[in-house]
């Protein structure tokens, strides 16, 4: 498998030694120095909940501050400690978009692999208005035809609900 690129860690959470490159049952991984440590960081994929949030007037894309001009997309977020998948989709819903869940249902888990996360994502139906927080600049509300340009780029949840929905008549490729 091809190294990720990015080192995450410089050196031991356990006794802050150096890390060091090596082979572990045929895979690089990133060791203590110090063999008697025995920290093996394993860069295991981080859980994230990603949500297609839809009111009465269409499909909420927002666009974060970070994100680059004019791409919007559906909104994400970590879990909480002891929080269920469903429950941080709808607790950021409300702290990202300000809207109330009223029905949840899940559509699929994806790796990414771009950013070592595992995305669980949601169709969410949600009611109240609009008001965006910090972490988001802007956002518009689409309806699902302009979804349809987006089954050639890696939003595999988006992708999925639309064929769900059969809402394209050629399918859509998901890999
Ligand atoms: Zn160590």
């Amino acid at each position: 498998m091809a190294a990720s690129g990015k080192h995450i860690l410089k050196f031991c959470p356990k006794c802050g030694k150096p890390l060091v490159s090596k082979s572990i049952e045929g895979k690089s991984r990133l060791c203590c120095a110090d063999n008697d440590c025995g920290y093996i960081f394993w860069n295991n994929p981080i859980p994230v909940v990603a949500m297609i949030v839809e009111t009465s007037q269409g499909i909420v894309l927002a666009h974060n501050k970070l994100a680059p001009k004019g791409m919007y997309s559906v909104i994400t977020g970590f879990l909480e400690s002891a929080e269920s998948p469903e429950e941080a989709a709808i607790r950021e819903t409300k702290e990202e978009l300000g809207l109330d869940t009223d029905q949840i249902t899940f559509i699929g888990m994806y790796p990414f692999v771009k950013t070592n996360q595992l995305l669980i994502a949601y169709h969410i139906m949600a009611s109240g208005e609009v008001m965006i927080n910090d972490e988001l600049d802007d956002f518009k509300v689409v309806q699902k035809d302009v979804l349809h340009g987006w089954r050639d780029t890696n939003r595999f949840e988006v992708a999925q609900w639309l064929q769900r929905l059969s809402v394209l008549a050629d399918g859509v490729s998901l890999l």
